[in-house]
């Protein structure tokens, strides 16, 4: 049974250059939004102590502090069961965070993404460098112990020493967690409309993504974009990373049940209408589920758990793999560990090419 919740709440204020999640400018709606969420979560959630329960947007920060606390009325959970939810810089202040603390949320995800003034302009972000500081001051002030910081990296006019610097000041800040997201452009968002002479390319992407890992040698590189100092991995990220169910509550969202892999309906008037019925619904094979097993993975810094997977698929990997293993290995991509394998840094640069020989 799923230990973990993810919530999904769609709303932003306004859209950023490279968003393609479910945003709405639409604060009418958030009451009413809250209304169906829950109706969602009493008919699918059956009442398991949680492990983990995220908040993720959209913008979360946007929902009071009541709609926040009648959400969480909804579910069982623990002192100790890490509680996430995502802030951006211009929608919190010492108040409202220390609600939040009350509440029970001991982790907060801030989307500060650059420092630079120029390029959060560009981005469409609402916030400037002082308020994502400000922000992250704040939150310490409140309380928290468990602060992730989000950047972006391949935006237009940024620079690697940019991107360098930006990392060194969340690393001065004391930044628990960082979490990198390199820009691509997808088809839908305000940037796939505009034409960037300086933007980096895939090179120069990689250039900054190594020069990340560099940087952030004193955190445990424990996910392909993710940086924890002292243990604080996102252990709700890591349940999806070990292939293990989840509930997903709201438009947009995604979850997997029983085998089930679904997903809510983006559309917010749709979703609305009819809370409880999911979009999309999937039964995977067993054939399907070993593959994400081992794509998702290897997204882990410490790679895959052959014994593990050995079991759960009553498979031989290395034997079933031989051919696969033993020529990524020869390439550096794979490096063989104590428990399984993993990819090495090249092995993540090029981790599409890699993993897409494991499907059949
Ligand atoms: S805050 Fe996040 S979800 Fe909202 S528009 Fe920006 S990138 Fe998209």
């Amino acid at each position: 049974m799923p230990e973990c919740a993810y919530i999904h709440i769609p709303f932003c204020r306004r859209k950023c250059g490279y968003c393609a999640f479910v945003s709405y400018n639409r604060p009418e709606l958030q009451g009413i939004y809250v209304e169906k969420l829950i109706q969602e979560i009493k008919s699918k959630y059956k009442g398991e102590n949680l492990k983990t329960i995220y908040f993720g947007g959209g913008t979360p920060s946007l929902l009071e502090i009541s709609q926040i606390e009648n959400i969480l009325k909804s579910f069982n959970f623990a002192q100790n069961t890490e509680i996430t939810l995502e802030a951006n810089p211009d929608s919190v202040d010492l108040a409202y965070l220390k609600e939040l603390k009350r509440l029970g949320i001991n982790r907060l995800s801030l989307g500060v993404q650059s420092f630079d003034n120029e390029l959060l302009k560009i981005a469409n972000r609402l916030h400037n460098g002082i308020q994502a500081i400000n922000a992250l001051k704040n939150t310490r002030k409140a309380g928290f112990e468990n602060i992730s910081l989000d950047f972006i990296y391949g935006l237009p006019e940024q620079s690697t020493d940019g991107f360098k610097n930006d990392l060194k000041k969340a690393i001065s800040l004391g930044a628990d967690h960082i979490s990198l997201y390199g820009l691509k452009i997808e088809d839908g968002t305000p940037f796939s409309k505009q034409k960037f002479e300086n933007i980096a390319d895939d090179d120069m992407q990689a250039q900054m993504y190594l020069s990340a890992i560099e940087i952030l040698s004193g955190y445990e590189h424990y996910e392909f974009s993710n940086f924890a100092k002292n243990g604080k991995i996102s252990r709700h990220n890591m349940n999806y990373w070990d292939n293990e169910e989840y509930y997903g509550f709201g438009a947009a969202a995604h979850g997997y049940i029983d085998g089930k892999r679904y997903s809510n309906a983006g559309n917010l008037e749709i979703y609305l209408k009819n809370p409880l019925i999911p979009e999309s619904e999937h039964k995977l094979s067993a054939k399907e589920r070993l593959e994400e097993e081992i794509f998702l993975g290897f997204r882990r810094c410490a790679g895959i758990d052959t014994k593990k997977i050995n079991k759960k698929f009553s498979i031989d990997f290395d034997k079933k793999y031989a051919d696969i293993l033993e020529k990524f290995q020869k390439s550096g991509h794979l490096e063989r560990t104590k428990t399984g394998w993993k990819l090495s840094v090249e092995g993540i640069l090029l981790s599409n090419e890699v993993l897409c020989e494991f499907l059949d």
